[in-house]
């Protein structure tokens, strides 16, 4: 939309007019059309890869090349049969890489679509929430504390509206916007009356009409790149690009030692040797082996997803599954969120309230009979107070009562329609509410004079209270004996678990037009609401989950102590010697003090969003794994600055989410439990695979090895190595990892960030002794076969036959590194049985049919000598039995120890 004058100099109605919207905003339909012109609002364009380009990257890797370089070389000089059986056995594992490669970014693709940055708009006059792409020019954006500005736009309402935009100017102090229109010249520093896209909303509200998007907004022109997501290398991707390289080098010395023996002794060519040596090089060096891993991590994270846990990093997996410690806030995490108002106390007596949900039918009573409002003064006002100090909105949906916005401020609302208090005084100002200050206010014109209504947590509010409201609708002084009472009250409430909520009022006599926090004193204290909010039922559970799997739990929340502990207690959670400790507390302590206690603590109360990054930090320094959940701007420094930031899906702001490493789409705490079981479960998956990949391909290196260094012909050619690596390291070693979790995953402590993929005891037990015991007696096998006079091909078939189904038995075994097979359900894993009984059945098939045979320079063998292969199999699996069974009891022994 171009045009002269630019949108801060214009008035409001003139930038509708402009733009052809409304405050109603754009219709569906409309906002399609203009999706069309102006193109999804992102500044990067989205970066495909094509499937062909995936494909071709599969030979891109030195070895493959080369080896398919040298395969031409010796189609060139006659060896055609091998050259030809080499080039389909590279294109067949080309194909399985690129479908795994495939699967892994489609997998990624979907979890970017879940995870995208949303906006809310009102379109055809309904608020709705949409991803940032597709807002068009002419929507209106509502704006709210903790919102990220999707696009450009020209404000036209503002409520003590403060925006971040030190991204864009490098100014850091927020920015208080306006409405009416600006000089043209003004810079863009100082365009009160526009928000900018990438911006943050750090307080207050707002509505504005967008005005550019994508590539056209402010941060479009100066960032083109400001926005792109890099593809972090995980820790462990780190790790294996590091083993890869060992297994080169070890592959390089040994291919260098069989080369020079088989050239000198036993007279191969030099290019057929080249070949040989590319073969092993290619089925032995797992260059693939970081992709394979980010594809199962991707695809446990898209497993996550669908149970309500969307890690939005791969690396979090990995985190996720070594936490130790979860902070987690209370309301609507570990209890239900569901706030129904129960009590109501004015000075001095406690109403009842009847009725559940937040269906408005039920009646405030007094001794069991029904109370009429409009003649109790401090009640009345109190409800008038809560009708409109108050922005949610209680609807019927469908025939179910539900709230949009807060639901502490819907059950309030809740109340006044069940005590038929509906009447809508109009807002001439406010100042929001925030975690931080407890407390939210209102001015209205009540009767033609101004009042302000304040409604917060009561030890907020008495301080600020100089009168109070009594029943008969005097006003009284708070003396020291009132204040008493009060708190008296507020605590009695507290400790049944109810959540308080405190009222108060101060009516003006001059004509005033707005407030500020300065007016928040000499108020006329009204009373308290109790909201009931029950724990989930879930999460006892879950919490008994944590304490087996050595993860401690600690409660964080905005609420009263005695309301918290009420929950603790409820959840189970408070155990001797544990502590509970406020806000205010908390900020008495050193840092010192804090770290010395921080384990200890179970439940931290009326805290607000700064102390938590203070607990984080301790936490970490006692060398804590820390998940910590948040769902406001302020809670963004923790978030970042936790192992694991959690923001609420549901109740999350724009901010805390983009902070997080995970979203929970329910808000439920024993979903961040869950999500860590999965985690653990997806990195022990991966050790699994690692290890039987590994050890096979140990086996593969070192028995031509043994063989040469024992004075015998190389024991596999080309086209086996690439064979057995077709069969064997492809699909078993994928459905290795998706073995289900053991059952003892949760009873075991939390694994050590960092620390190596394999203890040693594993690394001696997997990749040193038991291959070598592997090679050794496939080695011993092959001399005594030609010993016995047997051909050269018939006893490599034999070996063949016995390196084949011994790595199959392998995959089979290795579905836990620690339990004996028999212990493991045999039928659990479906897709490896399957994999397995193909690459037998496959293999069995190789044996008997002749072409076949010559393209793999096998012959037949007899029953005997297959008889000999399945003995192989069987000194191969019980040497892996052992080894697990030695690991096992080291493991055990370590962990008393520690
Ligand atoms: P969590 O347990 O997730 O930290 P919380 O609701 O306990 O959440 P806050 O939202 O920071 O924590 O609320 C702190 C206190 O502020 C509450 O105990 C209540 O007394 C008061 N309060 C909550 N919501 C409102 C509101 N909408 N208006 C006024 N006061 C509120």
């Amino acid at each position: 939309m171009n045009r002269e004058t630019p949108w801060h100099a214009i008035q409001v109605d003139e930038v509708f007019k402009a733009l052809r919207t409304t405050p109603q905003g754009l219709d569906e339909e409309e906002a399609e059309r203009r999706l069309r012109t102006y193109g999804p609002n992102r500044i990067e364009e989205e970066k495909k890869t094509s499937p062909l380009k995936l494909f071709l990257g599969q030979f891109l890797n030195p070895l493959t090349g080369l080896l398919l370089f040298a395969t031409f070389l010796s189609l060139a000089i006659g060896e055609a049969l091998d050259a030809i059986v080499i080039i389909i056995l590279v294109l067949a594992g080309a194909v399985i890489g690129f479908y795994q490669e495939y699967r892994a970014e489609r997998a990624l693709e979907a979890l970017k679509k879940m995870t995208s940055p949303q906006a809310t708009v009102i379109r055809s006059g309904k608020v709705k929430t949409i991803r940032s792409e597709e807002v068009v020019p002419g929507d209106v954006l509502v704006l709210n504390a903790g919102d990220r500005v999707a696009a450009d736009a020209r404000i036209f309402e503002a409520v003590n509206l403060k925006v971040d935009e030190s991204m864009l100017t490098g100014e850091s102090v927020p920015v208080e916007k306006t409405v009416g229109a600006l000089s043209e010249d003004t810079p863009l520093v100082d365009r009160t009356n526009m928000v900018f896209s990438g911006t943050v909303v750090v307080y207050g509200k707002g509505k504005a009409i967008v005005v550019a998007t994508g590539r056209n907004t402010e941060l479009g022109r100066i960032a083109e790149s400001i926005q792109e997501v890099k593809a972090e290398k995980t820790p462990l991707e780190r790790q294996l690009s590091a083993l890869g390289r060992m297994l080169l080098i070890l592959m390089v010395v040994i291919a260098s030692i069989v080369s020079v023996v088989g050239m000198s002794v036993w007279g191969y060519k030099p290019l057929q040797i080249l070949l040989w040596a590319l073969s092993l090089a290619v089925a032995a060096v797992p260059e693939a082996l970081p992709v394979v891993v980010t594809s199962s991590l991707a695809i446990g994270v898209y497993r996550m997803a669908k149970r309500n846990a969307i890690v939005k990093r791969l690396p979090a997996v990995e985190t996720l599954g070594s936490t130790t410690y979860i902070c987690s806030d209370k309301t609507g995490t570990m209890t239900k969120g569901e706030m129904t108002a129960v009590k109501v106390w004015v000075y001095d007596v406690t109403f009842e309230v009847t009725g559940a949900g937040y269906e408005p039918t039920g009646e405030i009573t007094l001794g069991g009979r029904p109370v009429n409002v409009a003649q109790v003064k401090p009640l009345e006002l109190l409800l008038l107070n809560a009708y409109n100090n108050n922005d949610s909105e209680v609807i019927n949906e469908g025939g179910r009562w539900i709230i949009k916005g807060d639901t502490t401020e819907g059950a309030l609302k809740v109340l006044a329609l069940k005590a038929g208090v509906s009447s809508s005084l109009g807002r001439l100002g406010e100042i929001p509410f925030s975690s931080e200050r407890k407390r939210m206010s209102t001015l209205h014109l009540l009767g033609g004079r101004a009042v302000m209504f304040v409604k917060g947590a009561p030890e907020v509010l008495v301080p600020l209270s100089s009168r109070i409201l009594t029943l008969d609708g005097e006003t009284r002084e708070i003396t020291e004996e009132v204040r008493r009472r009060i708190l008296e009250v507020n605590d009695a409430l507290a400790r049944e678990g109810l959540r308080n909520i405190a009222f108060a009022a101060r009516f003006f006599d001059d004509g005033k037009k707005d407030i500020s926090e300065e007016d928040e004193k000499d108020l006329v204290f009204l009373g308290i609401v109790a909201l009931i909010d029950p724990p989930r039922p879930e999460v006892k559970n879950a919490l008994e989950v944590c304490k087996r799997a050595g993860i401690k739990v600690s409660m964080i929340t905005g609420d009263h102590k005695l309301t918290a502990v009420s929950i603790a207690r409820q959840l189970g959670m408070l155990g001797e010697g544990d502590l509970v400790v406020t806000g205010s507390e908390l900020e008495k302590m050193s840092e010192k003090e804090l770290e010395d206690s921080v384990e200890r603590i179970r439940v931290y109360a009326r805290v607000s969003p700064e102390h938590k990054l203070r607990i984080v930090q301790a936490l970490k320094k006692r060398g804590h794994v820390v998940a910590m959940t948040g769902d406001g701007v302020n809670d963004a420094p923790a978030l970042k600055a936790a192992d694991v930031g959690v923001a609420m899906g549901i109740t999350g702001t724009e901010v805390a989410k983009e902070a997080s490493s995970m979203v929970l789409a329910d808000d439920n705490f024993a979903t961040i439990v869950e999500a860590i079981k999965l985690g653990r479960e997806i990195f022990e998956n991966i050790r699994k695979y690692l290890a039987y990949l590994l050890s096979a391909n140990i086996v593969e290196l070192v028995t031509p090895l043994f063989s040469t260094l024992l004075g015998l012909p190389i024991p596999f050619t080309a086209t086996q190595i690439l064979w057995v690596n077709l069969v064997t390291d492809g699909a078993p070693a994928i459905a290795l990892s998706l073995e289900p979790g053991e059952p003892d995953l949760l009873e075991r402590k939390p694994r050590k960030p960092n620390s190596p993929l394999f203890s040693k005891a594993e690394v001696v037990a997997f990749f040193v002794v038991f291959p070598l015991l592997f090679a050794l007696s496939l080695v011993l096998l092959f001399k005594s076969l030609l010993k016995s006079g047997l051909p050269v091909i018939e006893a490599r078939t034999t070996l063949f036959t016995a390196m084949i189904l011994g790595e199959l038995v392998l995959a089979y075994l290795f579905r836990s590194l620690r339990s004996p097979a028999y212990k493991l359900p045999p039928l659990r894993n479906k897709a490896l049985l399957l994999t397995l009984i193909l690459s037998f059945v496959l293999q069995v098939l190789v044996l008997l049919i002749p072409p076949i045979q010559s393209a793999l320079d096998i012959s037949q063998i007899s029953l005997e000598d297959f008889e000999r292969a399945i003995a192989i199999v069987l000194v191969a699996a019980v040497s892996l039995e052992v080894s697990k069974f030695i690991v096992s009891k080291r493991e055990q022994q370590k962990r008393l120890g520690d």
